[in-house]
Parts: structure tokens; sequence; C-alpha cells
């Protein structure tokens, strides 16, 4: 039998339907994995394996009693920035070392209402804010395909641990590329969302106006079956949109792959603005070649225009540390988190509270943001910004008359290495092809279509408003066809 940690979640679901293994059995031989290996990436903060464990009993108990539910029993993992009632939800931070959620986040109820078992929580960059996983308060995660470089970020920890075999599927966050990044770096698939498709209700909040919760898995099929049931109205999120969710699964298993064209008719749009300076050589012709499939599938590639990435950057770190800057404001070490020992007064509780518990990065943010919100300052920036911002969504739409998706490449270069101490602006630079889908609410995926430098490359795909099942489905007909997703870290194959 082909190793438990190979298995697709289709296979998995199979599997526990056929009865060839429980879910105890799934729980055990995860639970075994990450013991093991996780030392080499650090991707899991809190490892639940007890309650996972109770969790699978129950479940292998309510499958034999009659529950049909397909995914009762599957393994998966959440980001460490989803409320989860009862253990500890870190964001990666000192602040909230020791912060025990009273309750669960929307998606993370919704997931464990599908039948879902959680192994635990996944390292991060400190509140979401990074794209390497270095600024997390529990240390680097390390990358799969080689432990000397960074896994991306910031949901590092979740795209490592798929990367590595330790679960079959994990959640993530998006907010300026988050999901898709560390997906590009660590060869794996992941998908963000269109804004409002999933609640932030119980996401720790890091920009509200960009934060999308999404999925990491080994393949396109394999994050629909986690994101499906994450979806949906929320009434405890006020930006949660009411409108009837896609059946992404049935899509994807509805969708021809073998026939000579299957992508005949479809439209991808690429902009020369993704292809500029600061692309790597290798990168770039992996994403090229992929383009290359993609019109042997029988896509046409049509020119788009898009908004310059230098001014969609600029716009994105002007605007989401103010917004960060503002959500941070709830951290003042009086009602939940960590708090400085003897202060003298109130003022020292707040500041050294806050001094001690943010780290350096998150600190940069909230000074940034709170200098683009200050009185004198607001109109130049925040004001600036926000018009600009609405001018980003112009571009988009315009683009999207003449296509139906958007390909780039998802991050200009593959993983760098850890400590490199590359500074703040040079990281940022890293985010280009990402944070305009973010700006403009759009949902985007990466998709792994070879290696650059030893290294996996991703592919990012950007859809119109609510698109989430084209996407998947186009990413689909591409690893139905190709192999890429397949590869697979030496850590994947140990154990
Ligand atoms: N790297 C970006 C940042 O640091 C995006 C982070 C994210 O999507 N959460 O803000």
């Amino acid at each position: 039998m082909t190793q438990l940690h190979h298995l697709s979640v289709h296979e998995l679901a199979q599997g526990l339907k056929d009865k060839t293994f429980s879910s105890s059995d799934l729980v055990k031989h995860f639970a075994n994995r990450i013991d093991s290996l996780d030392a080499k990436t650090n991707s899991f903060i809190t490892k639940d394996f007890d309650n996972a464990l109770k969790h699978a009993e129950l479940a292998d108990k309510l499958r034999h009693n009659g529950d049909t539910r397909v995914l009762l029993g599957v393994p998966m993992a959440h980001k460490d920035n989803l409320c989860t009632k009862g253990t500890l939800t870190t964001a990666g931070s000192k602040m909230l070392h020791n912060f025990v959620s009273p309750y669960d986040a929307t998606v993370v109820e919704n997931i464990a209402n599908a039948g879902f078992v959680s192994l635990g929580k996944l390292n991060m960059d400190e509140f979401a804010m990074g794209s390497d996983n270095e600024s997390s308060h529990f240390g680097a995660v390390h990358n799969p395909w080689d432990l000397d470089r960074v896994p991306g970020g910031s949901s590092g920890g979740s795209a490592a641990a798929v990367a590595s075999g330790f679960v079959p599927v994990a959640t993530g966050s998006d907010t300026g590329g988050s999901i898709r990044q560390p997906a590009s770096f660590c060869g794996v698939t992941g998908i963000k969302p269109t804004y409002g498709r999933v609640s932030r209700y119980g996401m720790i909040a890091y920009a509200s106006s960009l934060d999308q919760a999404g999925t990491f898995g080994k393949s396109a099929l394999d994050c629909a079956y986690l994101l499906e049931p994450m979806t949906g109205y929320d009434a405890k999120d006020a930006t949660s949109i009411n409108r009837p969710t896609d059946s992404l699964v049935a899509d994807i298993l509805a969708t021809a792959t073998d026939s000579d064209k299957p992508l005949a008719g479809k439209k991808i749009g690429v902009a020369k603005a993704y292809f500029g300076a600061g692309l790597d050589g290798e990168v770039e012709q992996s994403i090229r070649a992929a383009l290359a499939q993609y019109e042997a599938l029988g896509a046409e590639i049509v020119e788009v225009d898009i908004t310059d990435p230098a001014i969609t950057l600029a716009t994105y770190y002007l605007l989401a540390p103010a917004e960060a800057s503002s959500n941070l404001s709830r951290y003042d070490g009086v009602r939940f988190g960590y708090r400085c020992e003897n202060p003298k007064d109130l003022a020292d509780l707040y500041t050294r509270s806050r001094s001690e518990g943010f780290g350096a990065e998150v600190q940069r943010r909230i000074i940034m943001g709170t200098y683009a919100l200050s009185a004198g300052y607001f109109d130049a920036y925040y004001i600036k910004a926000q018009k600009v911002r609405r001018l980003i969504v112009e571009d988009f739409n315009k683009a999207f008359e003449k296509c139906d998706i958007i390909a780039s490449p998802t991050a200009p270069t593959t993983a760098y290495k850890l400590g490199e101490s590359l500074d703040p602006a040079t990281i940022y630079l890293g985010d280009v092809y990402t944070i305009g889908v973010n700006l403009a609410g759009l949902p985007a995926l990466s998709h792994p279509v070879g290696t650059a430098n030893g290294l996996p490359v991703g592919l990012q795909l950007i859809g119109k408003h609510w698109a989430e099942s084209e996407l998947l489905q186009t990413a689909h007909i591409y690893q139905a066809n190709t192999q890429f997703h397949k590869e697979l870290p030496s850590i994947a194959k140990l154990g």
C-alpha cells in the first residue's frame, strides 16, 4: 500500500469509506511523522495529538454508525492565527504566547463540521507580517526542499507541513501573498479566495480589508476539498458576502481533463509588468514554459495591462501597516496576552508590554502605519493610497475585459537562504506580484510549475471575483497533464 502521507484527500476519503484504514490510523501515522521529523522544519507551534486522536476515534465511531460525511476523519492543521477553542493561538507572537481562545473561528468550526480532524497549529510570521517566516517568536521554519532556506511567509508552517507530508492539507491566510508565496517556495498548491468568500470571524486581524483565509494542498483538488466547507456567509463578519457557495469539488471532478484541448476557449492574460526588473532569469524560464504548456492545452495567451507593480507595492505598504497599527492597538498588556513585569504605572505597562511583546517587524509596521494615519499626513498618505487602490481595481477590471484569468510568476525569486538578513525593503519587493490581488479583493492561486536553481517555482493564476471554481479547475487541468505537483522534497519520502 502507498504510504498514507502520499495519498491525496480524495484517496484518503475513499480509503476511510472503504475501511482500508481508519481515522485513528491516519492520525497516528501523521503524528508519528511529525514527532520524528518536524524538528527539521519547525512547522508546528502546537501539536494537539491527544485531542486529534479523540476526534479521530469519534469519527471512526460515527462512520461505523452510518455517518456518511465524505471528509469525516481526514487530518489537517490550522495556521496559528485562526482561533481554536481550548488550545493556544499565538499568531507567531510573544504577545500571544499564552493566549487560549474562548471560541473557535468560523473557519475552524466549518472545517470541523465537515469532519476534518485538526492535528495542531502551524508556525507563521508574527501576526502574519512577513514573507519568510523568520519573524516568528517560535523560531524560523525551514524549507523542506533545502533546510537552509526560508519556506516563504507568512504561512510558512502551513506550506512546509504540506510539502513535508505532515498533513495532507492546511489552512493559511493571505493579506498580500501569504498563501501563494510560501506555496511557490515549498512546491505546493495554495489558494486565496475572493475577499468576503470566507469568514474572518476569529482570524487574528492583520489588515482587515485585505485578510482572507484559504488553503494549501498537494493539488488544486486537495485545496478545493478543504476550501469548500470553509466558504459561505457568516453574520459574524460584516464583510462576509451572502451569495450561494460553489461546489468546488464536484466542479473539478466533473472537469474533462484528457480531451485534446481541454482549455480551448480560455483566455489567459499576461502582463509585461509582471516580467520586469527583479525577476530571476530561471524563474522566468519556468513561468514561460508553463504558459506554453497552457497554450498546448488549448488556452489562448493574450497581452493585458495592469497597474505598475511598483505603485501597487507602495499602496499596499501604506494601507496594510495603517490597518495593522489600528488592529494591534488592542494588545495593551491589560486584557489578554503578554504583560510586562512590575509596571511602574499605566504608561509603563502599555509601553513595556508592547515593546517587549512585539517583535521588530511588527513594531516597524505599527510605526509606519501610525505615521500614515496621523493628523497632517493622513490625506497625503492614507487617503491618497485609498484612491490609488481604486485605480488598481479599475485596471484589473479593464484587463479582465480581455481575458478570463491573468497568469504571472507568484514570486520574483525562489526561496532564499535563512538568516540572509535582507533589509525590509528588499523583502517587501518579493511581494510585488501578489499584493495587487488583495488590494482588488480578487481570488488567486499558486501552483508548482517546475524548478529554478533546484528549487520549486509557482505560477500565479488570478481570477475575476468569485472565480475560485474556474481557477481550481484550470489548475486541475494543468495538473492532470503534468507531473510537477507530484515532485517531493526528500523529507516527504522519509518515514
Ligand atoms: N508579505 C506580505 C507582508 O508582509 C504579505 C503578508 C500576508 O499576506 N499576510 O505584509
